[in-house]
């Protein structure tokens, strides 16, 4: 092998090991995501914390459903709660898919305590008695990784559900018994 092979070799790995912990998210203008009405940037960034939702709504299962879930989710937030955009920063689907909220490295409505250090994730669905299929867990799972090994989540992070950064049942039960199974949960959030 000639050092030219060596370098072009290496590269790609490099390529490989950047790209191979993020999964597909699925971009606003995939969505038909309504532009946000005003937008600012975390005030620490990258955050450290990742704060776990549930959206409170029936399931989807299919790539159409949960657009369809997602603009109205985004609708209320901004029509019903006055708020500049859909709260969150992703939401993931029963549909194997994940999707742009407020993104990367974006202040989000979510939980006041957190907005402006942390990123908010939403599995859609009502997680109070059943916990979400495997498939929507790991995706979650590699969503973290993937903003841990790209610098947009700090490496050190905590992880918490709704509830421990204000009284409500959010994220269900069920899906906070999952998230306290979870790398990185945080009993004592500060
Ligand atoms: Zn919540």
């Amino acid at each position: 092998m000639n050092s030219f092979s060596i370098i072009y070799c290496s590269l790609l790995m490099l390529l490989y090991d950047v790209g191979a912990s993020c999964p597909n998210i699925i971009s606003r203008q995939n969505w038909g995501a309504t532009p946000p009405k005003s937008q600012k940037n975390l005030r620490t960034n990258p955050p450290p914390f990742v704060v776990i939702h549930h959206s409170e709504t029936p399931a989807c299962q299919s790539l159409q459903a949960c657009k369809q879930r997602i603009r109205n989710i985004q609708y209320d937030h901004m029509t019903n709660r006055g708020w500049a955009d859909i709260g969150y920063n992703f939401l993931i689907g029963g549909d194997g898919n994940i999707y742009e909220g407020r993104g990367w490295g974006i202040h989000g409505s979510h939980v006041p305590k957190y907005n402006s250090k942390s990123i908010g994730i939403c599995l859609i669905g009502d997680f109070q008695r059943i916990s979400p299929p495997n498939s929507q867990l790991n995706l979650l799972k590699q969503l973290i990784e993937c903003g841990k090994d790209n610098g947009k989540i700090v490496s050190g992070y905590h992880l918490i559900g709704h509830r421990q950064g204000k009284p409500t049942n959010c994220p269900g039960d069920a899906l906070y018994e999952e998230v306290k199974k979870m790398t990185n949960w945080d009993p004592n959030p500060n």
